[in-house]
């Protein structure tokens, strides 16, 4: 959600120029400011930034959002596991190059992927203890057991859109990963799944990508650290991977989708339905995110909108019914449309309680607001005393 000003909205952020009455309200009666939820030094990944949300400061926990997704999906691994995020990808090979046409290989559809995820399973030469498991769409995982390529890099596919992939291949510290992308390529190409892609005028998925790997993460549960429960409400693996691993409950909405069409009413409900018996309920939406990835504002504009009327909205008109409750509102990172990818800038944050905090800011969300309050919590990872007050 959070950005820099754009040309096209005079210079305001999409977050200021948005029609957002439910969180203005929470801003102007609540805590306001910036937080620094990328630590200096690390890579403004959601898996990173969100961590600080969530109150644990990154460094030294995170590895990869592999492990993350692999604990969301119940996967069984352990410490001598190398966890990889694999992408089934479209590429394109033209003047000797091999250009990343889609990192997410045009909406491919999960039934389709687990059929391709079945072939590449039994012709690609895994070495014994290497498993392939389907996860949703294009987004996969690969445990790789010790030995495992410990240096390989980690290339966000999502990053390198339209751009050539062969001096990341050619990479020596690749060499291992690199080996099963090319060995994926002639067994996708030929399979069923893409010719029926092909003709119906939709891209292939015809190449696997390997990145965000790592090992489990030893956290802390929020339970440990401040005597709570909780549950994760969130379309996106990473995020109820992150639950997983402090303690929450990550129960299923069966319309999340992570874009503009997901189940806003679904995700309310089921965090309103957690709070009646756990103390904690942590909605993550993803849709401003891929609206800006995608470099578009109309998109970005609306689901900050839908994000104001379907879920700040509600949840403002049902919490009082609980008694004394906070509220913590914040984008994980910014994805500036000017970058169409993540930042490491502080993001704007409200806590809106009952009882009030004491000195309301008086100001309506949004990053310019949050900075001119003075406020900057660094470490992000600070937001859980302000949220939780002092650990256990
Ligand atoms: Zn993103």
């Amino acid at each position: 959600m959070a950005d820099r000003p754009c040309r096209a909205l005079g210079g305001l952020t999409p977050l200021a120029a948005a029609n957002t009455p439910n969180l203005d309200i929470m801003s102007r009666g609540g805590l306001l400011g910036l937080a620094q939820t990328v630590p200096e030094g690390m890579d403004p990944s959601s898996d990173v930034a969100i961590l600080s949300l969530l109150g644990y400061h990154p460094p030294g926990l995170i590895t990869g959002r592999g492990p993350l997704e692999a604990a969301s999906q119940g996967l069984d691994f352990g410490p001598a596991d190398l966890v990889f995020r694999l992408n089934l990808i479209t590429v394109e090979e033209t003047g000797g190059a091999l250009l990343m046409r889609d990192h997410a290989a045009d909406n491919l559809s999960t039934p389709e992927a687990r059929e391709l995820l079945a072939a590449l399973a039994e012709e690609l030469p895994l070495t014994a203890g290497q498993r392939l498991y389907p996860g949703v769409s294009y987004r996969h995982i690969l445990i790789w057991p010790d030995p495992a390529p410990e240096r390989a890099p980690s290339r966000p596919p999502h990053d390198y859109r339209d751009r050539d992939l062969t001096p990341l291949l050619n990479d020596p510290a690749a060499s291992q990963t690199a080996a099963l992308v090319h060995a994926s390529r002639p067994i996708l190409e030929k399979h069923p799944v893409n010719a029926r892609r092909r003709a119906a005028g939709r891209l292939p998925a015809n190449c696997l990508w390997l990145w965000g790997q790592g090992r489990r993460p030893a956290l802390k549960t929020f339970q440990e650290r401040w005597g709570l429960t909780g549950a994760a409400v969130s379309a996106v693996d990473l995020v109820k991977g992150l639950g997983v691993l402090t303690g929450l409950e990550a129960p299923p909405v069966p319309g999340a989708t992570g874009w503009v069409d997901t189940d806003y009413q679904g995700k309310v409900e089921t965090a309103l339905k957690a709070l009646t018996r756990l103390d904690l309920a942590v909605i993550h939406l993803e849709a401003p995110d891929e609206a800006s990835h995608r470099g578009e504002l109309d998109m970005k504009m609306r689901a900050i909108t839908d994000f104001d009327a379907l879920v700040a909205g509600p949840l403002l008109k049902a919490l009082p019914d609980f008694g004394e409750f906070r509220i913590l509102a914040a984008s994980d990172h910014p994805t500036p449309l000017e970058l169409t990818t993540h930042s490491a800038d502080p993001v704007p944050f409200l806590i809106y309680s009952q009882p009030p905090v004491p000195g309301p800011s008086g100001r309506p969300f949004s990053e310019a607001e949050a900075a001119a309050t003075g406020l900057l919590v660094s470490p992000g990872a600070d937001l859980g005393r302000l949220l939780f007050g002092p650990e256990k």
